[in-house]
């Protein structure tokens, strides 16, 4: 077969294609086993609200009909339950797709993003796409470094980026720092603050930031559907925003970037706050667990806020990604996420955290 090398934009010949967390299917196929366990991409252990599900059969009618471009159901319900105005919210192909419409819109060749080191890959990766400048500031404890980032502002700044909690550490950061820094970060620099772990977070210090929009109009505040609502495959996300950005994202969006099914689905959801409580509440229940198990066997973790723990082994994390997935549990590596030492494990289900804790113990005994 012949074969001919076209070159590709310069900006993302050095990039790499994103490692998703391995999907039950190919470990199935792949190690022949069937009873496999995923803790690896920090999906709802419990599911999703029983209202979505009967949303999507009804909307099994209406699959020949291109979806609403802008979702204005889904649009409207969240900004009466977040007490802003529906021209306040894009509606988008999960968070994922806010991230990129934000660079694609905003930034420009040799535009400079700030964000920690580490934190969520795609911020850095959709920078690179559009020639931007990603300027990492090291991490302190897991934590975001705020006085750091401050410290890095240039006149060539037009984004920040702040994960409250972190992925994958899931660490926050306190309300009273996050608040000061965002009254001093400049109007004209974009602050994105994605909040995807919002709802998992039970805990007083953690900033409320939708009503400070009012006086910030350069915030931007993500949210999702794939994490604590349970609906990750049909990729449903939105942001929360001046007005005045929302048309300039929807310039460079997709005419109907987000699918009936998913519209239909996340709408549903809404209205069943008690499975949003209950699995909450579940989540710090089993953490409170794995947590306590780790401190038992004398290893470190960084203080999680949502449905995910990173754990210190003093040993490669590729390694013991690895037997863990001969065992049928699927986690994340920290080699990955820049953290050699460290796996990254979502909170599942009861049993299934009792069983990451047993073979975790097997494997460490047996390399010490
Ligand atoms: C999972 C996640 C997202 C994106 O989720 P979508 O499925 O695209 O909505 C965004 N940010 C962080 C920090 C995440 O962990």
């Amino acid at each position: 077969m012949s074969f001919v090398k076209i070159p590709t934009r310069k900006s993302i010949e050095s990039l790499d294609v994103y490692v998703a967390g391995k999907p039950i299917e190919e470990v199935k196929r792949e190690l022949g086993l069937t009873n496999i366990i995923k803790l690896a991409s920090n999906e709802n252990p419990l599911g999703c609200s029983p209202s979505a599900k009967s949303a999507l059969k009804q909307t099994i009618d209406h699959v020949t009909l291109y979806p609403e471009s802008m979702a204005p159901d889904l649009a409207e319900k969240l900004a009466y339950k977040l007490t802003v105005n529906k021209e306040n919210i894009l509606i988008s192909n999960g968070s994922d797709e806010i991230i990129r419409l934000l660079t694609r819109a905003y930034i420009g060749s040799g535009d400079e993003a700030i964000m920690a080191d580490v934190t969520f890959p795609r911020y850095e990766t959709n920078v690179h796409i559009e020639k931007g400048i990603p300027i990492k500031i090291p991490l302190i404890d897991g934590v975001h470094d705020l006085e750091g980032m401050l410290k890095a502002i240039t006149d060539k700044t037009k984004m920040i980026f702040v994960c409250n909690p972190n992925n994958p550490t899931g660490t926050i950061v306190d309300k009273d720092p996050l608040k000061q820094f965002i009254e001093r970060v400049p109007e004209n620099i974009l602050l994105i603050i994605d909040e995807a772990y919002y709802e998992y977070v039970q805990d007083d210090r953690y900033l409320e930031t939708v009503p400070l929009l009012r006086d910030h109009p350069n915030l931007v505040i993500l949210r999702t559907f794939s994490k604590i609502y349970g609906l990750a495959s049909l990729r449903v996300g939105y942001g929360i925003m001046h007005p005045s950005i929302v048309p300039e994202l929807a310039k460079v969006k997709e005419p109907f970037n987000t699918n009936r099914f998913g519209q239909a689905a996340a709408l549903a959801s809404l209205d069943d706050i008690d499975f949003i409580k209950l699995c909450a509440q579940y989540n710090t229940s089993e953490r409170r667990y794995l947590e306590k198990e780790f401190d038992q066997m004398g290893l470190h973790y960084f203080p999680s806020h949502g449905n995910f723990l990173m754990v210190k082994l003093e040993r490669p994390g590729k390694e013991v990604t690895e037997k863990l997935l001969k065992q049928g549990i699927i986690v994340r590596s920290g080699h990955l996420l820049g953290y050699d030492d460290t796996i990254r494990v979502s909170i599942g289900k009861q049993s299934e955290n009792q069983r990451l804790i047993q073979v975790l113990r097997e494997i460490i005994r047996e390399t010490v």
